[in-house]
């Protein structure tokens, strides 16, 4: 028996599952990881993985990345929570707002959940109003006011997909579809309580979907003209798709943003931004209710300096590398599948990509539900059995990283092809 599947035996008994958080789980059980470093991760068998997970997109600089490890080590020598304020505190959010521009002000916090959650009581706040529109695939995070599936009829009422979810809450959450404007402007023109639409611009979360040309554009004047606070959910794309996230890569400006996984390249923190005279509406000044013990702690924040600092530092030579890595691997498995006559669509943009089993383009939660989930599967289980590690769903994305190098992205790209044989079978 593996050592992983011992482990995962012994894990079943004192953790739901056998796992911390629902994702990690695959049939017939999960790989248990000793250590990680650079492009790789190994197993408990010792088995080294090449690394497309990457903390779900956090590890734009790869596993132990020296400069922030340093860093790290260095605030470890001198403690690790004070429950004070810090000067730290004040550099990491003077660089958030010098690659942010619609950001004025920004909150520190842990976790990308908290962070959606602050944003929409902070919209709230503001505008005195109820409902929220979230789009249709979009996560934010395991909170009942986007834990919603969209009810039926043309209401969009959301209801929640969880047990001990309220309806009551999440009644309050309006559901519309990706990438359409009309579902959009129908839904605002019938509700007059709106206190914010919230976001992914790209949407990586139902695999990956891109916004269709002047969606975001659209999106944006269509909440200023109606006075509603858009949110730009951008735990995935702050710091990945760009310094400035997908606002920078777009040219539009939100009034609120929520950053959390690559803002530290591996470690616990989030943030939300945004215009000064919402963000001041926080408490204590203000009565919008936000707090949390390790927000801010010295640790994290030391990280997340290290890492915005190594970004801004690398630019061009990171970004573009990863985008030019990106397209030629993208569009090698496109031509790769299309010749085994398979049906498929492969989409990406800057280091993130995903392939759907369909003959239909990808562009919304219907779409991305109707791929072949079972072909899926067969990709990830021979990629893993190949030593390549994408994360376990459909639904999530392919992330590379600075670590990886053309070698890592040929052995994948080998090892994709093997794996596309037995989805052909
Ligand atoms: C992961 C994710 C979240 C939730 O972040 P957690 O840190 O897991 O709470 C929120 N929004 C998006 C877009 C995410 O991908």
């Amino acid at each position: 028996m593996s050592n992983s599947k011992k482990l995962f035996n012994s894990a079943k008994k004192v953790i739901p599952s056998g796992v911390n958080s629902p994702v990690r789980y695959f049939e017939p059980y999960p790989f248990f990881t000793k250590k990680a470093n650079g492009a790789y991760i190994w197993n408990a068998d010792n088995k080294r993985l090449i690394d497309f997970c990457n903390g779900y997109g956090a590890l734009l600089l790869g596993h132990r990345r020296k400069e922030i490890i340093d860093s790290v080590s260095k605030q470890l020598s001198r403690g690790t929570l004070y429950c004070t304020p810090t000067e730290s505190e004040i550099e990491l959010s003077k660089l958030i707002i010098g690659n942010f521009p619609s950001i004025d002000k920004v909150r520190l916090m842990n976790t990308g959940g908290e962070a959606t959650m602050t944003a929409i009581r902070l919209a709230r706040g503001y505008t005195k109003k109820k409902k929220i529109i979230k789009f249709e695939g979009c996560y934010h995070g395991a909170h009942d006011s986007v834990l919603v599936k969209a009810g039926s009829g043309s209401a969009h009422n959301g209801i929640s997909v969880s047990d001990g979810g309220l309806d009551e809450v999440s009644k309050n959450t309006l559901v519309v579809q990706y990438n359409n404007i009309e579902d959009l402007e129908k839904t605002i023109n019938k509700n007059k309580d709106i206190a914010g639409v919230i976001v992914e611009p790209i949407l990586a979360n139902m695999g990956l979907i891109l916004p269709e040309k002047n969606f975001l554009h659209d999106l944006r004047k269509i909440t200023k003209q109606n006075n509603i606070p858009l949110i730009f959910d951008e735990v995935v794309t702050g710091f990945r798709v760009a310094p400035g996230g997908a606002q920078e890569h777009f040219g539009i400006k939100p009034d609120i943003t929520t950053m959390a996984k690559a803002l530290s390249n591996g470690f616990t923190i989030a943030a939300v931004g945004g215009k000064k005279e919402i963000m001041d509406l926080l408490s204590p000044g203000g009565k919008v209710y936000q707090a949390s013990t390790f927000a801010g702690n010295p640790i994290s924040v030391a990280a997340a300096i290290s890492s915005i600092k190594t970004i801004n530092k690398l630019k061009n030579k990171l970004y573009s590398k990863l985008e030019k890595y990106n397209l030629l691997f993208s569009t090698a498995l496109d031509d790769m599948a299309t010749d085994m006559k398979i049906p498929h669509q492969i989409n990406f943009t800057a280091s993130m990509f995903q392939i759907f089993f369909t003959n239909k383009p990808v562009t919304n939660y219907e779409t991305s539900k109707n791929a072949n989930g079972k072909k899926f599967n067969k990709l990830f289980q021979s990629l893993l059995k190949q030593g390549v590690f994408i994360a376990p769903s459909q639904f999530e994305v392919v992330f590379l990283s600075d670590a990886h190098t053309e070698s890592d992205l040929n052995k994948t790209l080998d090892a994709y092809h093997t794996a596309l044989k037995s989805v052909k079978k």
